[in-house]
């Protein structure tokens, strides 16, 4: 994993868009159906928003229905942290960007096989790189 980045408020807001600023930074959630990422099929990488850290690839994107871009694994595990949020009266495990230490969305058992998860990832937490072969 690359060096950890480190930001002030201030420099975050400026370096991000409103939308991605209030996700990322103040761990907001984008409505369900309305993020550029939600039915996107292409194959490429999923980055983090903040700081480019590469988090899933498009082979592990599934279509959950959630509303949200939803993963069964990440594409290396330290690349993601994780961190029990007993927020709004329910108990999931919300997941970061290791690198930036930016909010991306929680992770679910309720995921396909092999692994049994759902990453569910906010679109505004990420910028996609699609595949070079892809023209
Ligand atoms: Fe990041």
């Amino acid at each position: 994993m690359s060096d950890k980045i480190e930001k002030t408020d201030a420099e975050w807001r400026e370096s991000l868009t409103p939308e991605q600023y209030q996700i990322l930074r103040q761990k907001g959630t984008e409505p369900p159906f309305s993020g550029q990422y939600c039915d996107q099929k292409v194959s490429g990488t999923y980055v983090c928003a903040g700081c480019e850290e590469e988090l899933f690839a498009s082979e592990s994107k599934y279509d959950s229905r959630s509303g949200w871009p939803s993963f069964w694994r990440p594409i290396h595990a330290e690349n993601i942290g994780e961190l029990v949020d007993v927020s709004h009266g329910m108990r999931r495990v919300e997941v970061l960007c290791a690198r930036c230490g930016g909010h991306l969305g929680h992770v679910f058992d309720d995921g396909p096989q092999p692994t049994g998860l759902r990453y569910c990832i906010n679109s505004a937490s990420l910028d996609f790189k699609p595949s070079e072969d892809q023209t």
